[in-house]
Order: structure tokens, then sequence, then C-alpha cells
């Protein structure tokens, strides 16, 4: 028995060590893969529910290293997070996303389309992100109403005082600022009383139960009336079924993204969506 104790020890310690030199390794060549170009930015469309009219993308990070493949973002960004190299990618995403949308056509009702993108906690800290937004707005030229920033809900938990006083200095650049993955957080929606916020975006995981999962769909029923009491505008994410959507519209949802209404496309693509009149 001691003997098996001990060769089991030695096996998870081997695998251990090698999930850890996995993580170095992808640690390494994440350091110099924008300056390579295997970084690039993804636009997920974001519909208006009441005429079904794109009206913005959220920019979603891609890798594609040319050993180790495509790697996920769910990922590659956990890396980026805790070696502390999402603050040198972050604002790199957050220029590139600047300096291509500020190229794209108007779309239907003559507004240009907003970009929404993902700040990480770690970005939060130090309390550079707000200069860093105003540089980008300044040197790119794109109009600050068109820029969208999604913060975790559990990023801006827990001292409510300095996230206001954050999205404070955020509001005044002109930008919107939105709350992510709302609900998982259960930091619950008194929350938002404290935290002035523009927009929630209902999480994915309620959206793909709530045609089958009636506390799901009370969940999201609820959020969409909170949010509306406060004048707070609620995006839905993850929509993989017409149902879905259905509910939500149905429901005073303002915005929708999803897999059933547009996967996540290039900036090119963007560009023809606009010009077909999307
Ligand atoms: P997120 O911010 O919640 O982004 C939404 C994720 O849901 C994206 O995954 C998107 O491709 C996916 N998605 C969109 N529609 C559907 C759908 O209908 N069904 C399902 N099941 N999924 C859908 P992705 O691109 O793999 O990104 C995963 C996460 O990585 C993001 O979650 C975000 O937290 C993070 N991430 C991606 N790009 C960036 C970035 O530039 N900066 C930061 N800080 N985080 C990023
Ligand atoms: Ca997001
Ligand atoms: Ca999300
Ligand atoms: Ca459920």
């Amino acid at each position: 028995a001691k003997m098996a104790g001990k060769n089991c020890y030695r096996y998870y310690s081997r695998a251990m060590d090698h999930a850890v030199e996995r993580r170095v390794h992808m640690e390494q060549e994440l350091r110099g893969a924008w300056e390579r170009g295997e970084l690039r930015l993804a636009y997920q469309p974001i519909y208006r529910t009441r005429d079904r009219r794109m009206v913005g993308v959220e920019v979603l990070l891609r890798w594609q290293h040319p050993t180790l493949g495509t790697i996920p973002p769910s990922v590659f960004i956990e890396v980026a997070e805790q070696s502390g190299l999402i603050e040198v990618i972050g604002p790199k995403v957050l220029r590139a996303a600047c300096t291509e949308a500020v190229q794209w056509p108007p779309g239907a009702d003559g507004e240009g389309l907003f970009v929404s993108v993902n700040v990480s906690p770690r970005q939060l800290r130090g309390g550079e992100l707000p200069t860093l937004v105003a540089d980008c707005l300044r040197d790119t030229g794109l109009p600050a109403s068109r820029l969208h920033l999604e913060l975790t809900e559990t990023a801006v938990i827990g001292d409510e005082m300095l996230a206001a006083a954050l999205l404070d200095k955020l509001h005044r650049t002109g930008v919107k600022v939105w709350l992510d993955d709302f609900g998982t957080g259960f930091s619950g929606l008194s929350h938002l009383r404290q935290v002035p916020v523009d927009g929630v975006k209902i999480d994915k995981s309620f959206v793909a139960d709530m045609q089958r999962d009636p506390d799901d769909l009370a969940l999201t029923t609820a959020i969409i009336a909170m949010a509306h009491a406060l004048g707070i505008t609620v995006v839905a994410e993850g929509i993989e079924q017409e149902v879905q959507f259905d509910l939500l519209a149905q429901r005073g949802c303002d915005l929708a993204q999803g897999y059933w209404l547009s996967h996540p496309v290039s900036a090119t693509d963007v560009v023809q969506l606009l010009e077909a009149g999307s």
C-alpha cells in the first residue's frame, strides 16, 4: 500500500510538473505573440432586439500559434491575467479595436457601430485605465460614444467606493461601461444602485437554459425589469436558439448576441455586413 501511495504521488507530481511546464511555455510564447502577429481580433455582432439591426460588436481576442495551434481565450486570457501580461496585451487590443472601428462605414441609421472591449480585473489595478482610454480615443479619433467597456461583475464587487470612483472617471471620458457575466457573481441587483453602470450583460449560462428552466427564466425576467427600472440597458449573450431570442425580446431585453444571430467574424466581414445593410 505504501508503494502504491508513493507511485501515486509520483504520478500526480509528474502530471503536475507537466502542467506547470506547459503553462510556463505558454506564457513565454504569449509574451511575443502580438509582435509575431499570432493574435488577432474577432468581432461578434450585437443586435437591437426591437428591429434586429446590428448596432455594435464585441471584440474577442484570438490566438493562433504555429505549433500549439488555436488556443482558446478561456485558457490564454487566464495565463495572461495571472502572469500580468494582460496589462501589456489589454491596451493593445483596445487601441487596435478603436483603430479598426473608426474606419467602418456608418450603420443602418447613420450611427457608427459601437465596439465593446473586454477589460480584465487586473487592468483596473493602478488606476491607469481612464487615461489609457482617453489617449486611445484621442489618438484614433473614435467618438467616445462608440466605445463600450465590459467589466466583470466580480471585478467591481468588494470595494464599491473604489469601483464607483473608477466608473466615474471612465464616464468622464464619454465611454459606456457594461457589467459582463451578470448574475454569476451573485452580487445581487442591489449593487446596481451603488455602481453606476450603463448596461448589464446577462450571462450566457442563464440564456442557455431559459426555455426549459423556470428559475433561469424568472431570473432573466427579473434582471431585465430591475435594470430597466434603474435606466440600465440589458444585453443578453449566448443566444443559440430562436426561442431564446423570442423570450428575451418579449421581455424587453434591449440587445442580443449569440451564435443564432452571428458567430464572431473578421473586421472585413463586419464591413461587409454593414455594406449589406444588416
Ligand atoms: P465573454 O466576455 O463572456 O465573451 C463571450 C464568449 O461567448 C466568447 O467566447 C464568445 O465567442 C462566446 N459566445 C458567443 N456567442 C455564443 C453562443 O451563442 N453560445 C456560446 N456557448 N458561446 C457564445 P470566447 O471568444 O471564447 O471568449 C471567452 C472569454 O475570454 C470571454 O468571455 C472573455 O472573458 C475572455 N476574452 C476574450 N477576449 C478578451 C480580451 O480581449 N480581453 C479580455 N480581458 N478577455 C477576453
Ligand atoms: Ca464579454
Ligand atoms: Ca460574458
Ligand atoms: Ca439552470
